[in-house]
């Protein structure tokens, strides 16, 4: 699934080639994916006439900011945009066109078919599901230290699966969270009333860093991922832990194991993300 530093891509890349264009007409073979309005005709009806602004983002959720109208859209596991000229031909799992006037469309293919995709007018995106109840934008300037910890360090759960709820921290998923997590030598499991301040700043700084540097080579393509061009990202060649089962630690040698974590694979080294014991006050009777 693509996480925070892929959807910004798909973001940029696909911001540059369809901007300002007009929806002369939408071509929709695949329902379901239709979340609001669910009924084609009115989705399609709603969007002819508009021009589309600009495209933002806001956690793995792209938002089409049209002249009056916002559409948001997940990909879940494999959705993928792409840009095409009338008359190429429409490649297998292509289930929405967006037609613009200049001739060109933009086509919208999903294998798995778990993509999304919902209308509103401005504004109301914001106030109503599936965007309403996220949490901060981890490269915003928002996110800082003390907004980090204000947010989860009182938390008595698993550090891990903090990370991944959305309602918190916005656009981490799998690979970020495995990541990072090593990259401040943290546990996954580790509780997150159980970790001291430097703890904090070190994953802090590891998730701004972490991020950062995948939205900069356009994203981890893994299984099917390209950004809005067709193009693959190249963060993969610099992850260091995530996918690297049984190859040596970079930073110590011992081998990355992959466990289970609030039920997600999870990368780790052992040695350099040691899963401290709670301090001796929390366990007093
Ligand atoms: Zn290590």
């Amino acid at each position: 699934m693509p996480e925070l530093p892929e959807v910004e891509t798909v973001r940029r890349t696909l911001n540059q080639l369809v901007a300002g264009k007009t929806v002369e007409g939408v071509t929709i073979t695949l329902p379901r994916i239709l979340q609001r309005p669910a009924e084609p005709e009115q989705f399609a009806d709603m969007l002819v006439g508009q021009t589309l602004q600009t495209i933002e983002r806001r956690g793995k959720f792209l938002r089409f900011i049209f002249d009056g109208l916002v559409m948001v859209s997940h990909l879940r596991m494999e959705g993928r945009y792409g840009v095409y000229e009338k008359g190429d031909p429409v490649e297998l799992h292509t289930h929405v066109i967006f037609h613009f006037d200049d001739g060109t469309e933009l086509r919208y293919k999903d294998v798995r078919q778990f993509g999304t995709m919902h209308l509103f007018e401005p504004g109301d995106e914001l106030l109503m599901p599936p965007l309403n109840k996220l949490g901060i934008e981890p490269l915003d300037d928002s996110f800082t230290l003390k907004s980090f910890m204000k947010i989860l360090s009182h938390r008595t759960t698993k550090i891990k699966p903090l990370l991944l709820n959305q309602e918190y921290v916005v656009g981490l998923g799998n690979i970020y969270v495995d990541e990072s997590l090593f990259t401040a030598g943290i546990h996954p499991e580790q509780t997150a009333d159980s970790l001291k301040r430097s703890d904090w700043k070190r994953l802090y700084d590891a998730v701004r860093a972490t991020l950062t540097r995948a939205v900069e080579t356009g994203g981890s393509s893994i299984k099917s991922y390209v950004d809005g061009q067709g193009e693959m990202g190249m963060f993969q060649d610099e992850l260091l832990v995530y996918g690297r089962k049984n190859e040596p630690c970079s930073r110590c040698g011992q081998s990355i194991e992959k466990t289970v974590v609030g039920g997600r694979g999870t990368h780790i080294c052992t040695k350099c993300q040691p899963l401290r014991k709670p301090k001796a006050s929390s366990l007093r009777s």
